[in-house]
């Protein structure tokens, strides 16, 4: 058997770290702060890539790829996204056996360096919109760091478009923030409140930054995707500019969006319990397990002929066919191991759905279905099962998705007066709408206090409406003031 998973209510991070490692889907790497993504970690990735990668392809984008070693002249040439990115980029001084003439930075984020190729590649409207995406590595220096949250390398994808109007950036900042949110929640089944960041937490060199942002299960903030209306700060600084129809020399209006594999986290802490990982049926790989019972030699190859017949059965359902993934099956025929032994092992992977087939309820014309997220037990019909595997893998899905969302509306909270906000941070976490005059100084002021940053500025008008900002929670002026969502944070 394998260790035992800190309950959540126990310890929430060691919980977390538990199930990253017992579920074998990262490990700690020799240089510390990097993380080795495990195959099981590695395959919802994939799905994550599959996934998003079409999503964002049918807004017209296409993937490209750029180098990972950056002039360290071109993260200097603008100002705010070099004050931003210093205090963690990684710099290559030396290679082939000498001292380099220009030191070579690893990128933190691309926008750098794909200015310099677009500066290239652009001339004239004619050549706009330029919508381009990689997918990547990045390294940022973290000095705390945990499996997937926050990591000094990560992967990613990037993107990065071009436009001749300061309209159309701001509609793709805005498309591909819509992109990520029906993402995280009809892929990920995480919900997410779309925003914008204050001035103070805005990307380093950006106009606006927009962003998703979660509530994990322990009421803590997670932000899962951010999009950025770069504006012309990178086009001046670059020098990318394109002759309109008018005649003129002009720069272009740029953008640039990226999620992580953070989200792999994210998905973690908002669906998984004390027995390990849980996982929408979207990123699973293996939807089904099939566990044989052989204790009996006399009745071992009739039962493993009925889970050959039911794995079959279930692939050529016609239900499982309209599935939007594919639906993977494991017959795990391993003598070796209990069958006690393997239920553990597949609700700690996270597998949604544990088909029982033995001897005794095979008398009965029957199996015993097992649904991860709730862990009750059915005795279905064998001719019933692939229908009720197609539907729980459909009721999963939605479910999951339900559930989190429940719990995060249970705890957001409409604080109005700084003293309610101190307490209820301490005591129960949570997202604070809280009216705020939007200075800097308030800002810092509850971050220095409480801890607690400023998430996002909802989009959405229900937040700031109901019922309207009063007072700033911290110097109580009077007005005009916006809601802003005040929590602590991943
Ligand atoms: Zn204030």
């Amino acid at each position: 058997m394998a260790e035992k998973i800190t309950p959540r209510s126990q310890d929430f991070s060691q919980w977390y770290q538990d199930v990253v490692l017992q579920a074998k889907l990262a490990d700690y790497s020799p240089v510390k702060g990097c993380m080795v993504i495990r195959p099981n970690g590695y395959a919802i990735w994939e799905q994550i890539q599959k996934d998003l990668d079409r999503r964002i392809k049918k807004t017209g984008v296409r993937n490209a790829y750029f180098p990972m070693l950056i002039p360290e002249s071109f993260l200097k040439r603008e100002a705010q996204h070099v004050e931003g990115f210093a205090p963690e980029v990684a710099v290559v001084t030396y290679a082939g056996g000498k001292e380099l003439e220009e030191k070579l930075v690893i990128r933190p984020t691309s926008e750098t360096i794909i200015n310099s190729m677009f500066a290239k590649w652009i001339q004239s409207y004619r050549d706009l919109p330029l919508l381009i995406n990689q997918w990547a590595n990045v390294v940022r220096w973290e000095m705390r760091t945990r499996l997937f949250l926050r990591t000094t390398e990560f992967l990613w994808q990037e993107g990065h478009t071009c436009h001749a109007t300061p309209e159309e950036a701001e509609l793709e900042t805005r498309q591909m923030l819509e992109v990520y949110t029906k993402f995280a929640e009809e892929t990920l089944a995480i919900p997410v409140i779309p925003g914008r960041k204050s001035e103070n937490e805005k990307f380093a060199g950006a106009l606006s930054t927009y962003c998703i942002e979660a509530m994990m299960q322990d009421a803590k903030a997670l932000q899962a995707g951010t999009s950025h209306n770069l504006s012309s700060n990178f086009a001046k600084a670059f020098d990318t500019q394109f002759l309109d129809k008018d005649g003129k020399q002009k720069h272009v209006h740029q953008t640039s969006w990226g999620v992580s594999t953070r989200l792999i986290g994210g998905m973690i802490m908002t669906h998984s319990d004390d027995k390990g990982l849980v996982l929408p049926p979207k990123l699973a790989t293996t939807h089904v397990v099939i566990i044989p019972i052989m204790a009996k030699v006399e009745t071992k190859d009739q039962v493993l002929a009925a889970c050959e017949k039911v794995s079959q059965s279930i692939l050529d359902d016609a239900g499982i066919q309209k599935l939007p993934y594919d639906t993977g099956i494991f017959i795990d025929k391993d003598e070796q191991k209990q069958p006690g032994w393997k239920f553990f092992e597949y609700e700690l992977t996270g597998i949604p759905v544990r088909i029982e087939v033995g001897p005794r309820d095979l008398e009965k014309g029957q199996v015993v279905l097992t649904r991860r997220d709730e862990g009750k037990k059915e005795f279905i019909p064998l001719a019933d099962v692939p229908a009720r595997v197609s539907a729980i893998l459909i009721d999963m899905q939605k479910s999951l998705l339900e559930k989190a969302r429940a719990h995060r509306d249970a705890n957001t909270h409409r604080t109005e007066t700084y003293e309610e906000f101190k307490a209820q941070i301490d005591k129960v976490g949570g997202f604070h709408v809280s009216p705020w005059c939007q200075s800097r100084e308030c800002e810092a002021q509850v971050k220095e206090e409480t801890k607690a940053t400023i998430r996002c500025l909802p989009l959405d008008a229900d937040y700031q409406t109901i019922p309207e900002p009063g007072k700033c929670m911290a110097c109580g002026a009077a007005g005009p003031n916006i809601r802003a969502i005040f929590a602590r944070s991943y």
